[in-house]
């Protein structure tokens, strides 16, 4: 059976600024068929792309990207929020569709040099925080081959921003909002 994720992404208007449309993946992993759904989507793009490595960003990446790892049994490495994880670690600032100045953190000894890794998040807004994270993990040596969302929202060009630094990184999404 097929199931329309769009139907289960809610739209909060002015959340959590105003003017900004957020979309909220909450009723997707409160219907078990709609999250199996997404997870046998993102594990089709992981298995195609055949990482070494899953880099997952926190916090909503971290629910999609971890069945996955599980599932095809690759290792998964967390892009945290600054200041959860324990040191080493390599940290980028950047900004996203509704916050100025973020950062972002990886353990020094999350990826190793030369690794292919994907990079699993939610949803692509500006770009920034992909970029950032494929940042972090280039700065350890490897090469992101994807970028892969379950939601993108095309009218604000992140796909652009993150194909205009690195032509040779796929970007992928399942719904795509224009
Ligand atoms: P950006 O860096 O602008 O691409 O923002 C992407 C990150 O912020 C993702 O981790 C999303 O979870 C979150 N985000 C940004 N904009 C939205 C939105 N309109 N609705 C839901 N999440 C969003």
């Amino acid at each position: 059976m097929s199931v329309d994720l769009r139907g289960w992404i809610r739209d909060v208007p002015d959340h959590p600024k105003p003017g900004i449309q957020f979309k909220d993946l909450t009723p997707i992993f409160a219907e078990p068929a709609a999250f199996r759904a997404a997870i046998n989507w993102f594990d089709d793009q992981v298995l195609k792309r055949d990482p070494d490595v899953i880099a997952a960003i926190d916090a909503r990446g971290f629910v999609f990207a971890s069945p996955v790892a599980d599932r095809l049994g690759i290792p998964l490495a967390l892009v945290r929020k600054s200041g959860k994880l324990p040191p080493p670690v390599i940290r980028n600032q950047y900004s996203l569709e509704y916050e100025d100045l973020s950062a972002i953190e990886m353990r020094s000894d999350a990826l190793s040099k030369g690794q292919r890794i994907v990079i699993i998040d939610d949803l692509l807004a500006t770009g920034g925080t992909a970029v950032a994270a494929a940042e972090l993990a280039e700065e350890l040596g490897t090469y992101v081959v994807a970028q892969i969302f379950l939601v993108e929202l095309a009218y604000l060009d992140g796909r652009e921003r993150i194909t205009n630094r690195d032509p040779d990184c796929e970007v992928v999404a399942h719904i795509v909002y224009d």
